[in-house]
């Protein structure tokens, strides 16, 4: 099996890029974010405190999360329920960081996770793919840009989305969730020793997807 692990902090354009590359080389698209988003959102409604580690712990045997892909895209099921879409509001991305820091929030994803890519060629995007996950994946890559960079992108699809939004905040946001993601203890968001840095602080999407196809065919072709 081909795996291709594509880590790095929120707003580098993971899932888009990762999405299209997946379509390209015929490979399925396991967004690991959407995971931890709809635990986080599940926590929300239970009004859970989400920092409180066994709290959480009670809530997991009452989740139950499926993926499929219908039409291409991708789709997340939070006890049947889809919940792809409500699951992109900001304030689930902060939930997902809250529970992503708990050690049974990881373990609990690990083997879903371990499993999609044992049974089909996968190109999987997250934050601890080629460290913990899948450390052996064929091809590792940590997508970065800055978070300046970052913060102008999100401005522009929360614009396309008619969500008009505040730079300095989402630039805020950006910032928090990039320190929660690398200062955790468990599974911290942080460069496998055998990936390959891909900044695109300077690139667009086009620029973007030409160099990590040209580095998943250097390294998987
Ligand atoms: O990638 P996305 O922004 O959807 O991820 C939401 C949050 O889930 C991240 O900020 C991170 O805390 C957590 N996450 C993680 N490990 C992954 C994927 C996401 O900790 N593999």
């Amino acid at each position: 099996m081909i795996s291709v692990a594509i880590d790095g902090p929120s707003g580098a354009g993971k899932s888009t890029l990762a999405k299209r590359l997946a379509k390209e080389l015929g490979y399925i698209y396991v967004d690991t974010g959407a995971m931890y988003r709809s635990i986080g959102l599940f926590g929300l409604r239970e009004k859970a405190d989400l920092q409180d580690a066994a709290a959480m712990q009670q809530l997991l045997p009452r989740i139950h999360l499926e993926l499929a892909s219908i039409d291409g895209a991708q789709h997340i099921y939070l006890n049947g329920e889809d919940v792809s879409e409500t699951i992109r509001q900001e304030q689930v991305g902060m939930a997902a960081s809250a529970v992503a820091a708990h050690p049974c929030v990881r373990e609990f994803l690990l083997g879903l996770q371990r499993g999609m890519a044992e049974k089909q060629n996968v190109l999987m995007d997250g934050r601890d793919i080629g460290t913990v996950i899948l450390p052996k994946a064929t091809v590792k890559i940590f997508l970065t840009a800055s978070p300046e960079a970052r913060a102008q992108r999100r401005m522009k699809e929360l614009v396309e989305k008619g969500q008009p939004a505040d730079y300095e905040k989402v630039l805020e946001d950006i910032r928090q969730r990039d320190y929660q993601d690398t200062h955790r203890k468990t599974a911290p968001l942080r460069q496998a020793e055998d990936a390959v840095l891909a900044d695109t602080s300077e690139l667009d999407f086009e620029e973007s997807f030409a160099l990590l196809k040209k580095i998943i065919a250097e390294k998987a072709g």
